[in-house]
Order: C-alpha cells, then structure tokens, then sequence
C-alpha cells in the first residue's frame, strides 16, 4: 500500500449502474477514505450508504485471495503456486480439453463488475483465439431482455436517453424497479426535480408497496407477470383517446395498426382483472401518460427477470412510440443498469451472441470485420452458452472446464443447488476472485487473486452510455493482479499472439478503434481524452471535442434498416409456472438498499449490515394468517426446487398472494438455507434467454 503517493484520485462507484462520480483520499499511511466528486455530473458529490462505505471494502484485507493456487486432484488441498505454474497448468489443461473435446468444451463466466479492457480481452481470446463462443456474463440475469428489446424496436442495444431528462420531465413511469434502494442517488435526482416541479408526475408499478412509491402519484400494485397486460391497456386508453402522435407514427415507425388490433383485444375491465388493480388506476395512468408534455418510462429486474421479458420490455417501449415521447428532452425509454459496467461489457461485445461494437455473431459481415482485425482464428458462427446454459452444461458433461471471474454465480443464478452440482462435476474450474468468501472457491481447482475495485485502473460505462475513467489508487495485496493483465497473461501462456499490451490504456486505444463507424463509436476516445474530461458519453467519434451525446434519435431516424422503430405485437400471456394447490404463492426476489449482490464486498462492512442483517421473507398478514404464522416466526419456503428457512416479516406492503425474498444471501458453511435462488427454476426467456427469477411458485409453512 505505500508505493503511489497520497492524494485524492477520482474514480466511480463500482455498485450499481448509476455510475456515481467517487474521490478517493489516500493518506501517507495508506488510508482510505472516499467522498462523492462535486464535479462528475452523475451524482454532483452525492454518494449512498454502499458508496459512501465503499472504502471499509477497501481496506479490510481480511478475506483476500493473496496468491495463486492449484491442486491436481479434487481430492487434495489446494497448494500455493506461482503465477506461471497456475497459468502454465491451466493452459496446459485448456489445450488438452480443447485437443480433446473440441473448443466449445471450455467457457468464461464474467461479470457486468468487470471493466471494460477486462471484458474486452476475455471476449477477443475466447471468440477470436480459441475458436468458441463460450461467454456469457452474469449481466445475462441483469439487462439482457433490456437489450433483446432496444434491438427489436430501436435497431440496437442503446439507451436513448440521459440522466438529465429527469430535471426536464414532466413525468416518470417506473415500471417494476426500486430505484429509491436499488438506484438510490438516481433517486434522489428524481425526487429533488419532483420537489422543484410540483407538476412532475410519478407512476410506479410494483406488487410491493416499495420506497419508490412514497413519492408516486399513482402505484399500480399489479400481480406478478402481468406487466405486458397493464401495458396494453395503457396502450389502448392512449389510443382510444386520441393521446398518441400520429405524424410520429406514420413518419417513424413501422407495426402500428397491428399493434392496435392486438391491444383492442382486451377490455380494461379483464386487464384490471388480470393485473388485480382497479379499472380507475389504469384510466388515471393512462390520462396522465396522455396530458403530459413529456415522459421517460424507467424499469429494472421486475421487466428484465422475467420469462417473457423481452415482451415485457417491448410493450412498455411501444408506450414512449405511440406517443413519440422519444428522441426529444425528457423523454424516452430508459432502461436502469443493474451493475456498474454492464453496459462497457456489451460495448465490447462480451456476451455469448455478439461481437465488439455491437456487432452480432450471426452477421457474416460482422465476424469477418472482427476477425481481420484481430488477425486470429475464424471466428464461430455457433452462439455460446449463456448463463444459465453454461451450468446446464457443466452438469450434463458436454461443458468440461470454467473459468469463472468475479462473479459469485452459487448465490446469483437460478437453481443455485443444481449450478453447485454442476460445479462439483466439472472437470476443471478456475476462480478468478478478489475474496476467499464465494461459494465457488471451494470447487476451484485453481484460484487466481485479482487486484479489486481501487487496486486497478480502467474504464466503465454507466446506464446513460457515459464512460468515466477510474484512476488506480492503491497496490493490490500480496500477488494479486488486474484482471486483464491475469487474462493477457494466460493468452500469451496459450501461445496467442495479441496479447501483449502496454497496459489499460493500450486496451482501451484497440476497443476504441474496433467501434469507427459503428453506432458506438468512440474512436475519439482514449486515456488522455477520459483524464481530462473527466467522463463523457457515446457516441463519440474521432474528432469530437464536447462531452459527447447525451440523447440519441433526435432525428427520429432509428438504427434500423428502414430507420423506423418497430412498433412489436404479441400476447400478453406470461409462459412462467403458475401457482397450484400445492406451491399457491409466486415469490418474487430483489435486493434490499444496504446491500450488493452476493455481499461479498458490502457484507464485510458492520455499518450495512444495520439496515436488514438477516434476510426475511415478506408475506402479506392473510397469507401469514392462513398458516398460522406471526411475525418474526421461522418459516420454510418450498419450490419444486428446493427450500428456504428464514424468519416471516408480516406486511400489507405486498400484494396477497405474493412473498418477497432477498437475493444476497448464500451459504453459510454448509447452511444454504438462506439462499434464495435455491427456490428458483431455470425457466428462461425464449429471445434473451434471461432466467425468470421474479416469479416461482412456492409454499410457505411454520418450521
Ligand atoms: Fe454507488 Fe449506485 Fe450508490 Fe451511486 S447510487 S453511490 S453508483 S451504489
């Protein structure tokens, strides 16, 4: 820790996809405090409780992976190695499972944490060297219906809009997100512009009575599952009313009239009913969604998470197209990253069905671009293992080895039993981590230390498309190393030429040139740029001086081939298993405000451990009553999967017939009851393939 100097370097949160600006202190000692940056327009100085805590992560060393480690047989202790004997090994075993078994017989599981030069090497030695597309990352269980969506309507994966239409809004409709605890310093831009302008509307639809909604006009507690419903008729009020843009319409979209028919289907009475709300609330949201001068829709996991999630995402998109509240000031469909790079990740191409720039692995055109410029191996046409296909994999012997880096997949994936099973039957597993704490070091047959947050330098791109540079602050303990450099290092011990980059920075400078002339362009982006404008948004093409592009589509010409937005119909059915006699519950999961993911990081600090310590299952008091359960009694949770025991928390916040649990809990040496994602199944949405972890059919009982 003594080898940079003290002073404050400038970096960015690296929680959720906000992207709040961060100023980290450093003291002669060592120390570390941080403080919002005043001066990055994301957050202006604020910070929240994860980010104003971020360095107690820092600086508590204790659960740190210090050295690599390697056994030859599950059998044995892992062993203290040197950097070249974990990497010479490891290459040694990828070319023999390769030889062997072909390419497509190893994979990567990466992680929407990952910065940007991170994701880009994984992604090129993987597609471009070792002949496979096996890449996905766990922002497969984040935004990937988000994504599957922006392509089918607005011709690519980009937001269109800004954090600034917040403060020139006259409306924001939140659909199935908790920002105030999930996008906390997002929130309080939203409410500070909602206190300056007494007329800014606030919709929120949620089946729990959330914080959001302590400043929404209008809540609609609708069942899980029927979003699509309650979209359509918004949809159809909008157009019975004559709230839409005709000229927009005929001018810049192309599925309209379908789109009609298909909403005109269902009154609003058996909508009401479906969704369980009242008529009234959805002629009030409808009315209000149609008055307004402007209005961004905003959702998170409540679409994304979802087996028709990519529907989900498309029927709330059509409400910003019919009305042509896109492409202009305070306007337009937002999506709200989950993870702080999850967007940088996609910009590189770092999932198992696309290629750097937004290319797509299907478009010949694209994989040659790619391959000519990395000079490799033939790219494969054959799309990758996502997510949850990965396990699947592993668990049925056609997946021999994974490398898994940073990412805790035992707590976070769907059917968290059946991915340790898989895991245990692996042939060979890496473990790229910052912390001995995952589940996932215990099948590790080697662990490699990566440097964490402040340890490394990089970049990441927040939900409004803004990419900020983090400044390396401190010196990673022990050997652990950046993990790009981990990722270079093992390239070159492979025997792939291309990997021998000067640093980051060098990484950066190749992305950047890979993206000319795409819809993504930041070919004017380098290190130099990013240091001194501190961050700026894409596009940004060379030759461009200002802070980039905060709002696309202002000419209303999309990224389609015709240039028009699909307007997209469908049935507004939900495929998830539905509720029975013997599981008559839908669980939905989420997080809770003071705590990250799988808590490897915020679970080490006392102070975000006051808020909720324990998890707790949420239940409406008729459903408690029904089992003769009381408050703060232990209950179990079963699912065709498996089983949770945690303690009741009676609320009249959730809908009857709906419990919530938290996601962030995992095992507990050989507990895993508090694991919510044992009760989840591996139900998948048909385009995005992300898993349906809003809605599994469970039962409750007193333990
Ligand atoms: Fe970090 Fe998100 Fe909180 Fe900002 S809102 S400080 S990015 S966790």
């Amino acid at each position: 820790h003594n080898k940079l100097p003290a002073g404050s370097y400038r970096s960015t949160c690296c929680y959720c996809g906000v992207g709040c600006g961060i100023v980290v202190n450093r003291d002669r000692q060592g120390k570390i405090t941080v403080e919002g940056d005043k001066d990055h327009p994301v957050n202006k100085g604020m910070l929240c409780s994860k980010g104003m805590n971020l360095h107690y992560t820092v600086m508590d060393t204790s659960d740190r992976l210090y050295y690599p480690e390697m056994r030859y047989h599950r059998q044995m202790p892992r062993q203290r190695v040197s950097w070249d004997q974990a990497l010479e090994r490891t290459a040694a075993v990828f070319k023999q499972m390769i030889e062997q078994y072909g390419p497509d017989s190893v994979a990567f599981y990466a992680s929407g944490q990952c910065l940007t030069e991170e994701y880009y090497v994984v992604n090129k030695l993987i597609k471009g060297f070792i002949g496979s597309n096996n890449i996905d990352t766990n922002s497969r269980l984040c935004m990937s219906s988000a994504v599957a969506a922006y392509k089918l309507s607005l011709g690519e994966d980009s937001v269109p809009g800004c954090y600034d239409d917040i403060e020139q809004t006259d409306c924001i409709f939140v659909a199935g997100a908790n920002p105030a605890w999930c996008h906390p310093i997002l929130w309080r831009r939203i409410e500070a512009a909602k206190e300056k302008n007494p007329h800014m509307k606030i919709i929120v639809s949620d089946p729990r009575v959330t914080q959001s909604c302590a400043i929404a006009d209008i809540h609609l507690q609708l069942m899980p599952g029927t979003d699509i419903v309650l979209h359509h008729a918004i949809g159809r009020l909008l157009i019975e009313a004559g709230h839409i843009d005709h000229d927009f319409i005929q001018q810049h979209t192309e599925g309209f009239s379908k789109y009609r028919d298909t909403v005109m289907e269902r009154s609003i009475s058996s909508a009401a009913a479906i969704c369980g709300i009242t008529e009234d609330l959805i002629y009030e949201a409808a009315a209000l969604l149609g008055n307004v001068r402007s209005f961004m829709t905003m959702w998170t996991m409540g679409l994304n998470q979802s087996a028709v999630g990519v529907n989900k995402n498309l029927s709330l998109i059509n409400l910003n197209l019919i009305t042509g509240k896109i492409g202009k000031p305070g306007c337009g469909p937002f999506s709200l990253t989950g993870q702080p790079n999850a967007m940088g990740g996609r910009e590189v191409g770092g999932l198992s069905n696309m290629l750097p720039a937004h290319r797509v692995l299907d478009n010949p055109a694209h994989r040659k671009e790619v391959e000519d410029f990395w000079g490799g191996t033939k790219i494969s046409d054959k799309p990758g293992l996502t997510a949850t296909e990965m396990f699947e994999a592993l668990n049925d012997g056609r997946l021999k080895a994974i490398w898994i880096m940073c990412t805790n997949p035992l707590v976070s994936l769907p059917d968290a039993r059946m991915a340790e099973a898989a895991l245990q039957k692996a042939k060979f597993v890496v473990v790229q981590e910052i912390s001995n704490k995952p589940e996932t070091v215990r099948y590790a047959d080697v662990v490699l230390p990566a440097a964490a947050w402040t340890e490394k330098e990089g970049t990441m791109t927040n939900a409004e498309r803004r990419v900020t540079y983090l400044q390396r602050v401190n010196e990673a303990p022990g050997e652990a190393l950046p993990d790009a450099e981990i990722i270079c290092r093992f390239a070159q011990k492979m025997g792939f030429k291309g990997f021998d980059y000067t640093g980051p920075a060098d990484i950066y400078a190749e992305h950047s040139r890979l993206t000319a002339g795409t819809n993504i362009d930041v070919s004017g982006v380098d290190y130099k740029v990013l240091k001194d404008k501190r961050s700026l948004q894409w596009p940004y093409p060379a030759g461009t001086t200002g802070p980039g592009t905060p709002r696309l589509f202002t000419d209303h010409h999309f990224y389609t081939s015709s240039t028009k937005a699909i307007i997209h119909s469908f049935p507004d059915d939900n495929r998830s298993a539905p509720p029975h006699p013997q599981f008559p519950l839908i669980l939905t999961t989420g997080r809770i405000r003071d705590q990250w993911h799988t808590m490897s990081k915020t679970g080490k600090v006392s102070k975000l451990k006051q808020h909720i310590p324990a998890p707790l299952l949420e239940i409406h008091p008729e459903d408690a009553r029904e089992r003769h359960i009381k408050e703060a009694d232990i209950v179990e949770i079963f699912s065709e999967n498996g089983t949770v025991r945690v303690k009741a928390q009676l609320s009249t916040s959730i809908k009857k017939g709906v419990v919530f649990l938290p996601m962030h809990w995992g095992k507990i040496l050989d507990n895993d009851l508090n694991r919510a994602n044992n009760l989840t199944h591996r139900l998948v949405d048909k385009i995005s393939k992300q898993p349906d972890l809003k809605y599994t059919a469970v039962q409750v009982q007193l333990y």
